[in-house]
């Protein structure tokens, strides 16, 4: 396996406990990719993901290995699920609860509430069909798409409509939009260009929940690693995977700390176009530069990592600053890349639920202005990016928080590079456009009869979840050509 992010660890999961012998490679020193975490000065960050979202789909991944979640580590349904900033000054807390849910979609209209349940039963029906037809397949033929009961469930997807038209037809309240917007940004794309029958994101937000493991985020790779290990498995941190060398349409071997190591069959999770451009011969890719510079990417993000030793009264667990508007920002990301005019943010603040991770009396802040990739990061944007958000947060927050900062580390496009490998400094892989999905991604498999790729550049696409189900996809796939 190259690669020891969420998906390569499933798909290490999945094949250790069918008896095959798997050695994974990783060139940073833990479990988990974009879902590490680190501790300096007494307080602890989980470096990417923050929101578990589809518990449901997260203990199934677990049971399909015949293995509990719960005997990893615990999860809480956080309440509220998140707050929203607005630029009124006012800020709106998402409750848990779905009758004091409604009553507050019928705050911001009339009929609100009979509005949001008719929307979240349609979400619904798009989710399990979702999962049930679509979100396994692993995309390598047509005829996948072509069986009769997957067309007719096609259709009741709204895949011509987007999810903002989909919204604006349903809600008139800027605030209700504004809410059921929110969760496609997760695909990286604006709800106006993002299909309909993503709205199936509302439902996992709105009624599956925003929940939180216990130990952090990185808790869902040490619980896999361990399953990996306990089942044969080998890890090998700090370790590159420079080159994949090939013969006769095969991989013959990995060249790894200079020496070329064997292997019957190669998983790469590593972000897809790293491993096609740079550690495969040219003659092997099955994508050239121009596929790949046509891509829509995901956006990037400027991320800050935060010790503050105060508490902050007014901050939730996860915050939206909501108090911009979103289309603007979008066209600064995907439209006329630069960096934001007047960006939206997300502070999430684990220490409001978790004792363990900042000293007592502190509270640890991460937060992150999604950018386009490609910009000039330079020490210089990223202080004046911070000055900017300081400025709104303590607005909002009606406090100094500035003053109180201990502790302050950032991570953007060049750390994606550097850290990952990342394509132009991705944070969340492709964006999730009608063009980007299913059989239109990049294939699970390679020109190499031998080497298969899994992680958020290839089916079913970015998020904790996906990634997971791509490792499985992957496994699966060889062992059926085994
Ligand atoms: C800032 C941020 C916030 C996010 N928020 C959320 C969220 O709240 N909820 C959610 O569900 N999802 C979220 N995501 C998305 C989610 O984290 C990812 O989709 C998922 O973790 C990707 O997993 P992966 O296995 O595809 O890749 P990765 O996690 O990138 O793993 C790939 C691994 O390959 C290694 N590697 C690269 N090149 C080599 C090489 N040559 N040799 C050896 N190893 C190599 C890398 O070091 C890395 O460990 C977020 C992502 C980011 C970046």
């Amino acid at each position: 396996m190259i690669g020891a992010g969420l998906s390569s660890l499933y798909s290490a999961c999945y094949l250790a406990k069918k008896g095959h012998q798997v050695i994974v490679y990783d060139k940073n020193n833990m479990p988990g990719g974009r879902s590490q975490f680190f501790e300096s000065d007494g307080f602890t960050f989980d470096m990417g993901p923050s929101w578990y979202w589809m518990p449901d789909v997260i203990d199934r991944m677990f049971d399909e290995l015949g293995e509990k979640r719960t005997d990893y580590f615990k999860i809480t349904r956080l309440n509220p699920a998140y707050q929203v900033f607005w630029n009124d000054r006012t800020s709106t807390n998402i409750p848990s609860n779905h009758e004091e849910l409604i009553s507050l979609f019928d705050a911001f209209e009339k009929d609100g509430g009979k509005k949001l349940q008719s929307f979240l039963d349609d979400a619904k029906v798009k989710y399990d069909i979702a999962m049930s037809s679509f979100v396994e397949n692993p995309g390598i033929k047509l005829n996948e798409l072509l069986k009769f009961s997957i067309l007719k469930d096609a259709l009741k997807l709204d895949v011509f409509k987007s999810v903002e038209k989909d919204v604006e037809n349903r809600f008139n309240s800027l605030k209700a939009r504004d809410i059921l917007n929110f969760p496609v940004l997760f695909l990286g794309e604006r709800p106006s260009k993002i299909p309909a029958m993503y709205t199936l994101m509302n439902y996992a937000d709105l009624q599956l929940g925003t929940w939180y493991p216990e130990g952090g985020m990185n808790s869902i790779a040490q619980a896999l690693e361990k399953i990996a290990k306990d089942n044969g498995a080998t890890f090998q941190y700090g370790t590159t995977v420079d080159e994949i060398q090939a013969k006769n349409g095969a991989v013959s071997g990995l060249k790894v700390n200079g020496k070329i190591e064997e292997f019957d069959r190669v998983i790469a999770g590593a972000d897809y176009n790293h491993v096609e451009q740079q550690l495969l011969p040219k003659q092997y890719r099955r994508y050239d530069e121009n596929y790949w510079d046509k891509r829509k990417m995901a956006p990037s993000s400027l991320i800050f990592y935060i010790g503050v030793n105060n508490r902050i009264a007014k901050l939730e667990h996860h915050n939206l600053f909501f108090d911009e508007r979103l289309e603007d920002h979008g066209k600064e990301i995907y439209d006329d890349p630069k960096w934001p005019t007047k960006p939206l943010f997300y502070v999430s603040a684990t220490s409001k639920t978790d004792q363990n991770v900042a000293p007592e009396g502190c509270e640890n802040l991460m937060i992150l202005i999604p950018l386009a990739t490609e910009l000039d990061d330079t020490d210089e944007m990223r202080e004046k990016y911070f000055n900017i958000i300081m400025e709104r947060m303590e607005m909002h927050c009606d406090q100094d928080i500035r003053k109180h900062v201990i502790y302050n580390n950032s991570f953007c496009i060049n750390d994606f590079k550097t850290e990952y490998n990342s394509y132009k400094g991705n944070a969340y892989g492709l964006a999730n456009t009608l063009r980007q999905t299913a059989n239109l991604k990049p294939k699970i498999k390679s020109k190499l009869e031998n080497l298969y790729f899994c992680g958020q550049l290839t089916v079913p696409g970015p998020g904790i979840p996906p990634a997971l189900i791509s490792g499985k996809i992957a496994a699966k796939q060889l062992i059926t050509e085994l």
